[in-house]
């Protein structure tokens, strides 16, 4: 994986009279299209994310619509309680099913400009000592990204760099080797009544190459929303995701994914909703384990 770093830094001793900003960051040629997303930096993967973008719309769509009869909905009233954000979760959906472009959240130098998402591949093994002045969007990310891919295993899927709207793909999400489940197979959450939560964590639902790239979309939707670090820990299964108030529903990626996989796959048991649930779970802090800023701008790099 060595070359691409030399090349790409050919390229940078070639642009770099210009001042070596963020935002002399070329594409390198690897870019492929998905809708409005681009795809950079994925070699022969690409076409298997682009595959999974494009279902994107269609797994979303049912959620889109039932965001609309909240009153009754078991699902929305699970994960997000609030009658009075539906506008704004289903603004997210929306966004996500379209690509929409956007301003990223406390846009960085470079980055302050509307566009669609990018999703980039972290390679693996990753570049060693990559230097942090690549010109290149993939080198750029890749430079940024290695620590938070690699040093911490396979069980990191993917991550937000937060003042961007790029989510970087770590090698972790493509052990997801088998397809997300088909519609036919419902794979719900069983409801424990006496604890009046889910069993288990929600794996069923979290736990695939869709889910995961779901939620890193959502990250960079919510902060675009938002144009504010979020205050909030992140939390990541069905249980913790429950229990939040709605203030932190809202917020929160994987709120987005167990609604979605709910609505999609017609679940019908659900825990009782207490209104007491309200109450828990605002964090003060003001960054997480999977939060870090580039030179103070955030990413969010994903753990299960
Ligand atoms: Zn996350």
């Amino acid at each position: 994986m060595r070359h691409p770093f030399f090349l790409y830094s050919t390229i940078a001793a070639s642009l770099c009279t210009a001042s070596p900003t963020i935002q002399q960051r070329q594409t390198s040629g690897d870019v492929v299209m998905s809708g409005l997303y681009s795809i950079q930096g994925c070699g022969t993967n690409a076409s298997r994310i682009a595959t999974i973008l494009s279902s994107l719309s269609p797994f979303l769509q049912p959620a889109i619509t039932d965001s609309e009869k909240t009153f009754t909905s078991g699902a929305y009233n699970t994960f997000f309680k609030d009658v009075q954000n539906a506008p704004f979760v289903r603004k997210i959906l929306q966004n996500i099913a379209f690509g929409a472009p956007v301003l990223p959240g406390l846009a960085q130098p470079g980055f302050g400009k509307v566009t669609s998402p990018v999703i980039a591949c972290i390679p693996d093994p990753p570049i060693v000592n990559p230097d942090p002045e690549l010109v290149g969007l993939t080198p750029w990310v890749q430079a940024f990204a290695k620590q938070d891919c690699h040093d911490r295993g396979e069980r990191v899927y993917g991550i937000f760099i937060g003042g961007t709207n790029i989510v970087a793909l770590c090698p972790g999400w493509f052990t997801f080797n088998r397809p997300d489940e088909p519609k036919e197979k419902r794979p719900c959450i069983a409801v424990d009544r006496a604890t009046n939560g889910f069993r288990g964590l929600g794996y069923p639902l979290a736990q695939n190459s869709r889910a995961w790239l779901l939620h890193e979309l959502a990250h960079v939707y919510l902060v675009a929303a938002t144009n504010k670090r979020v205050p909030y820990t992140e939390v990541y299964s069905i249980n913790d995701c429950f229990e939040l108030n709605a203030g932190s529903q809202k917020y929160m990626p994987n709120n987005y994914v167990y609604y979605t996989g709910s609505v999609f796959y017609t679940c019908t048991n659900f825990p009782t909703v207490s209104f007491r649930d309200r109450e828990l779970s605002t964090s003060s802090s003001n960054a997480t384990d999977d939060v870090v800023w580039v030179n103070g701008s955030l990413t969010v790099t994903d753990l299960p």
